[in-house]
């Protein structure tokens, strides 16, 4: 078994307060009352059907482009350092320049949060690109766009995390990072995409994927951890993975409650005969896995580790986190 150690950097809480003007709001009053959000473009604000990007922009054309997908609980955005950690190695890997501080990055993100009175949602955070020609040459791109959508979202109802998903294995291979590293979080989501249309079609919650060695990967948008006599295994980050906060949160909540969790390759008879499994992910949150390719996993319900787990996480997510209207 290939072992490492996966560290959780410290959350730094800055208070960051800089104004974020918003556009001129040019939504017909003859429009639905529906309530729009105030989507940030490039340091402006625009409602819902002014929000718009250039069909030149290469985030568009080629997949060009990096993303983050951030929650807030109560007020405050959890592990927000750690996105944007991740959000500048993702832009150093493809030779992007974010062209903005990550602190300036880190306000716009809680201004945007204002702007639309939340407290409890979703993030998407993108650097795209930005507008070029139709040839691929990033160079012709000048300035890239930083794009912030804020949504309510619950990706699973309540009684899935009570029940657990099923998956299945997907003939799709994660991409094999000589070719694109799963490790940086970009535009282009296809591999996933292609995997998720398996999963869909066989009728699965989720779809797992696999490395070049046939060893598990991830899921198609979350991390996989199996647990197998009391030792948690999850695949290390050089089997295709990506590095999850989400992840990096259950090696922590691990840590507190004694419990060893191992960096290591897994097979798919390694999840087949596993007492228990769960998924993690900023969207999903920790969510069980009680079955796999039609076998159940360890009893077919959600195990005591796993409960243990989502109620810690649950926890930490109510509790900490950068504040947003302080
Ligand atoms: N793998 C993939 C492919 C993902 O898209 C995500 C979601 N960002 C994850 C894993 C989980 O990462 P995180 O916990 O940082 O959301």
């Amino acid at each position: 078994m290939k072992t490492s150690n996966a560290g959780g950097a410290v959350i730094d809480q800055p208070k960051l307060r800089q104004a974020v003007k918003p556009a001129l709001d040019k939504t017909p009053a003859s429009k639905p009352a529906a309530k729009q959000s105030k989507i940030y473009i490039d340091g402006k604000f625009y409602s819902e059907a002014d929000a718009k990007v250039s069909v030149f922009d290469h985030g568009l054309l080629y997949g060009d482009g990096i993303f983050e997908g951030i929650r807030f609980y109560n007020g405050r955005v959890f592990r927000l350092e750690e996105h944007l950690e991740r959000l500048w190695d993702s832009a150093r890997s493809i030779c992007l320049h974010v062209p903005m501080s990550q602190r300036a990055m880190g306000e716009a993100l809680l201004e945007t949060i204002r702007q639309n009175n939340l407290r409890n949602g979703y993030i998407r955070l993108i650097v795209t690109r930005g507008v070029g020609n139709l040839g691929l040459n990033p160079e012709l791109c000048k300035t890239p766009s930083v794009i912030i959508i804020t949504a309510q979202i619950a990706l699973y109802p309540e009684p899935v995390y009570k029940n657990g998903l099923s998956l299945v294995t997907c003939a799709t291979r994660r991409t094999n990072p000589s070719a694109l590293n799963p490790a940086v979080k970009s535009l282009n989501y296809l591999n996933n995409v292609m995997a998720r249309i398996e999963a869909n079609q066989a009728n699965a919650d989720e779809g797992l994927m696999l490395n070049d060695e046939g060893n598990v990967a991830e899921c198609t948008a979350d991390n996989v951890f199996i647990i197998k006599r009391g030792q948690i295994f999850t695949p290390p980050i050089t089997a295709g993975a990506l590095r999850g906060i989400t992840r990096s949160v259950v090696f922590e909540i691990a840590a507190e409650t004694g419990i060893k969790v191992i960096e290591a390759d897994i097979t798919r008879h390694d999840v087949f005969v596993a007492d228990e499994a769960f998924l993690t992910g900023t969207a999903a949150e920790i969510i069980p896995l009680v079955k796999a390719d039609g076998r159940p996993i360890g009893t077919g319900k959600p195990g005591p580790i796993t409960a243990r787990m989502i109620s810690r996480f649950r926890e930490i997510t109510r509790e900490t986190g950068t504040p947003i209207y302080s």
